[in-house]
Order: C-alpha cells, then sequence, then structure tokens
C-alpha cells in the first residue's frame, strides 16, 4: 500500500456512513474497514458489516431520487450525494400484466434497470464503489469488465475526475467498447476470455496500490451497492417483499446482495418480514452455477464460457456457492435456458412490455418462462424480474429478427401493398 493510501484508510476520521467493519463470510474474523477483500485467517471473501442507526421509511422517502436515499444502508458517507457522481437508480418498477399473461404469472412486475446512467444495473455498484473508494483515498478508478461495469467505471469516473483504467477481453460487443472509449479514461482489450482478465486485474491490483478496482480490492463496499435494487424492489412494491425474485447470475454477487437486502430490510422492520424465494437465472453456455445447483454440489465448477450473454459469462464465479446457499436457503432455485431461447425471450419482452433488453434481461425472461412451466415458480406469487441491461448493448443478438416489415417506394399504393402481403 502507497504512504497516501495507507495514512487515508487507517484515518479514525474514515467516513463510512453505519459500516463498521469488514467481516469474513467464512469465519466471521473482522478486520477495520480498508481496501482489502480477502480474510487474514482463512482467505474467505469479506463483506461490509454495519452498526445501522435509526432508520426510517420517512426518512428513506425524502432522500434524493437516486440509490442515494438509501445511503444509511450504504458503505458512504451521509453527505455521499454533495460530491459528484452517476446518481443511479429508482429506476421504473413497471407492472407487467402482458407479459404475466404469456408466462402465466398473474402478479408480475419488471425491474427496468435499462434506465440507468450508463444502461446497466452496473452504475450502482461502481457509484458505491466510487463513494467508498473516495473515502478510502483513491483517486483512480480499474476494473476488469465484461462490458457493462467497464461503461459505468469509465463513465463515473470521468463525471468525478478521476483516471479510469478498464481491461476488457477485446473481443466483447462493439457498443460496449464504444459505450467505454467514449469517456476517454484508459480501455485495454485483452487477447483472452473474462476469467483471463480477471486474472489480470487481480495481479495488477497487487502491484498498483493506488487503483480501485471496483471488483477486486473495493469489492465488499461495490458488492453493497447491489442491495439497492432488492431496496428499491420492496419501496417500489409499497414497502413489502415480492413473493419471488428471478434475478440474472454472473458473479452471484447480485443475487445475494437482493437477498441480503431483503434481509436488512425486515431487520430493521422497515417491512415485514415475510418468506420470499430467490431464482438465479443462467446461459447454459455458462451456468457453473446451475449446474452445481442442478447435481445438488455445494462448490462450482469452473467453465469456459460460450453464450451469446456475454455481461453474464463468468465462468469461475467468485459469489457462485453463496447463491447456491440462498437459493436453496429461500426455497428458491437456479436453472439455464439456450441462446436460443434468450434472443425470444428478449422479443417477447420487447413485444409485450415495449422494453428492450439486452441478453441478460432475455436470460432472465427465459429462465422465469422455464421455472414456470417446471412448476419451481409459483404462478399466483408476486413475481419480480430484473432486468439488468439495455438491448442498444447487444444490438447483434436480434439482428436477424429486428429488420423493417417491407422497404418500399414513397407512394401510398406501395405502403398499402406491403400493409396487405
Ligand atoms: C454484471 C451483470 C449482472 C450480474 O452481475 P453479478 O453480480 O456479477 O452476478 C447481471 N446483468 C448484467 C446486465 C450485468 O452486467
Ligand atoms: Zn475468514
Amino acid at each position: 500500500m502507497s504512504a497516501d493510501t495507507a495514512a487515508l484508510s487507517t484515518n479514525t476520521s474514515l467516513d463510512l456512513g453505519s459500516a463498521r467493519a469488514l467481516s469474513c463470510r467464512e469465519c466471521g474474523h473482522e478486520i477495520p474497514l480498508a481496501p482489502e477483500f480477502a480474510c487474514p485467517e482463512c482467505f474467505g471473501p469479506l463483506e461490509v458489516a454495519y452498526d445501522f442507526g435509526d432508520v426510517t421509511r420517512e426518512r428513506i422517502e425524502a432522500g434524493p431520487k437516486s440509490i442515494w436515499r438509501y445511503a444509511p444502508l450504504l458503505p458512504v458517507p451521509a453527505d455521499v450525494a454533495r460530491h459528484p457522481n452517476t446518481e443511479p437508480g429508482l429506476t421504473r418498477l413497471v407492472r407487467a400484466e402482458r407479459l404475466g399473461a404469456e408466462l402465466g404469472i398473474k402478479r408480475l412486475w419488471v425491474k427496468d434497470d435499462t434506465g440507468n446512467p450508463t444502461h446497466s444495473f452496473k452504475d450502482r455498484v461502481v457509484a458505491v464503489a466510487l463513494a467508498a473508494a473516495r473515502e478510502l483515498g483513491f483517486r483512480v478508478l480499474a476494473c476488469p469488465s465484461t462490458g457493462n461495469l467497464a461503461n459505468a467505471v469509465a463513465a463515473a469516473a470521468a463525471r468525478a475526475g478521476w483516471r479510469s483504467v478498464v481491461l476488457i477481453p477485446k473481443s466483447l460487443e462493439r457498443a460496449k467498447i464504444q459505450m467505454t472509449a467514449v469517456y476517454d479514461g484508459t480501455l485495454i482489450a485483452v487477447d483472452g476470455n473474462y476469467d483471463d482478465v480477471n486474472r489480470l486485474a487481480t495481479e495488477l491490483a497487487a502491484e498498483e496500490e493506488d487503483w480501485a478496482f471496483v471488483n477486486v480490492n473495493v469489492r465488499p463496499y461495490y458488492a453493497e451497492g447491489s442491495k439497492t435494487l432488492g431496496f428499491e424492489v420492496a419501496e417500489q412494491l409499497g414497502w413489502r417483499l415480492p413473493g419471488q425474485i428471478v434475478v440474472p447470475v454472473a458473479s452471484g454477487s447480485q443475487l445475494t446482495k437482493v437477498d441480503k437486502a431483503f434481509g436488512e430490510l425486515g431487520k430493521l422492520g422497515l417491512v415485514e418480514p415475510t418468506p420470499y424465494r430467490m431464482f438465479g437465472a443462467q446461459a447454459t453456455g455458462c451456468s457453473p452455477v446451475s449446474t452445481a445447483y442442478a447435481q445438488g454440489q455445494d462448490v462450482v465448477r469452473p467453465v469456459r464460457p460460450d453464450t451469446i450473454a456475454r455481461s453474464l459469462a463468468i465462468g469461475n464465479p467468485a459469489d457462485g456457492p453463496y447463491v447456491l446457499d440462498s437459493v436453496r436457503r429461500t426455497g428458491g432455485a437456479v436453472t439455464d435456458v439456450s441462446d436460443s431461447e434468450v434472443v425470444d425471450a428478449i422479443r417477447l419482452l420487447a413485444r409485450t412490455e415495449g422494453i428492450f433488453a439486452e441478453t441478460a434481461g432475455g436470460v432472465t425472461v427465459a429462465c422465469t418462462r422455464k421455472l414456470v412451466e417446471s412448476g419451481q415458480l409459483d404462478p399466483d406469487a408476486d413475481t419480480v424480474l430484473l432486468i439488468t441491461g439495455d438491448g442498444l448493448k447487444t444490438l447483434d443478438a436480434v439482428a436477424d429478427h429486428a429488420r423493417p416489415t417491407a422497404v418500399v417506394s414513397a407512394s401510398t399504393a406501395a405502403v398499402r401493398e406491403a400493409l396487405a402481403g
């Protein structure tokens, strides 16, 4: 650690709100808040532990119209909204009656996270990582990414006036490369897949001590940002928990943190602690967690990804075992669907609800259909689907299907002919 960072991270004036310590998910050992991600005792993953004060619905409702309304429940200073950041969140929760009718679910909602500043849920985790990293003394934001994280890191760093260093597999979708490069940070395309890029980032994080790798050395703070999806769903349902929720799984962080959010809301008395079931969605071409679930195993065997759902293509998911814990504890499941089912589901969501999702959204909708058909999802329970990214990012997925109905000359006769045909 550099002298600068070390000085700040041991500084007693460190203000990360109600965050108290980092605690090991395996052995419970606690260390002071710092840019660390692995337990010094057992190398288990660290997560943020809190001493929550008195948090009320009224105070949250009176807060900013962004994730910062939940600042008292995040590892960020109370005045976080005063610093330049991307202000994601408070995206629409849409009652999806037409999609529900198609899927056979009576009360269905879609959480439409395409509406975030860089069009995916990653703006949530990055905004929290940036806010925590600022307190921890960093001024460079970095990440390995499958695309959406790259967009969010480059944009948030630009807004904050920080440098960004983003590592991606060079085979990424063109839109995701351009949507990162335009913010003018440092973008490195690596000849390898995401797991290669992630390993490279972990090595670099050990050497570049002044870089906050959002999903490596500041991962415990970053991960807390996913809780805001759970908080918003509950608030937007009128301060209650859904009966079941379907969440796409890449590293698995999002699913475990939505579960954590529902648990915290119940403990704090912000909602009735009613039972809910967590469901995970993967693409068959990268389904290590779904496979472990189906085989009744606790360990997740790494795979080599091959799917159009690149934003979920993490072959060695860090939080895989915790996803298994979460779905088994709540009575949910994990499943997976083929790439052609993903494309059909993107089109189904667009046709029924007017929402154009990227491939990860197709994975969520297609897995929902499969889980209803197999009887694992209850058609009578209040159900929420997380649609986490925008279809503009993965236009190629629907290129064969999303075409003009007809191409005609500029005459009414020609249009009539096309309408009749
Ligand atoms: C990263 C990502 C996810 C899942 O993230 P994890 O927390 O790593 O499981 C889901 N959807 C989209 C669009 C993403 O970019
Ligand atoms: Zn430990």
